[in-house]
């Protein structure tokens, strides 16, 4: 698989969805208008690695068959949502991402993305959200924790604390999980 391959998934993908695709944004402003099915990604090549620009791809392609009517305007997706509920929502998506992707595209690079994009609506969920996962959120919680670590997501410049509350979310489930 190379990033031709990876283009085509994700052309083929927003095609069953309905999506519309537009090459409009930096490698870290890929966004979902998920009302008007609209997908911003960053133009392919924007990344010297592919698969960085794939999964989230597929995770914001997610967005849009998880949560078609969830999402009113894309400047105001967070307003009024409680912030477990948008745990809840891209905790959704990554789960879709991760069912969908091409596993020859490398599904650690998306778990370890996941790991870094989760941790900010991870940080902001209450503590009692997350000391008792919705099943989604368990389960994407689990894949992250499954998959090896990889010293270039280790490395990114995120706030501590977010990388501390996925941590802190993975400690839980795990926790559930010997309890249970
Ligand atoms: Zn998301």
């Amino acid at each position: 698989m190379n990033q031709q391959d990876a283009a085509r998934h994700i052309e083929q993908l927003a095609k069953q969805l309905g999506a519309k695709l537009f090459f409009d944004v930096d490698i870290y402003g890929a966004v979902a208008e998920t009302v008007s099915r609209t997908v911003h990604l960053s133009p392919w090549g924007a990344s010297d690695d592919w698969r960085d620009q794939y999964w989230p791809a597929l995770h914001e392609l997610g967005h849009v068959a998880t949560e078609p009517h969830k999402r009113t305007d894309f400047f105001e997706q967070f307003v009024g949502i409680p912030p477990e509920k948008i745990a809840e929502f891209e905790a959704e998506a990554w789960d879709w991402a991760f069912q969908h992707g091409n596993p020859e595209a490398d599904i650690e690079v998306g778990k370890n993305l996941a790991r870094l994009a989760l941790g900010g609506y991870v940080d902001r969920a209450p503590k009692h959200f997350l000391e008792n996962p919705s099943p989604v959120l368990g389960r994407v919680a689990r894949e992250i924790a499954s998959a090896p670590r990889l010293r270039k997501y280790e490395t990114t410049a995120l706030p501590p604390r977010w990388r501390n509350a996925t941590n802190r979310l993975i400690q839980n489930v795990n926790e559930l999980a010997n309890a249970a």
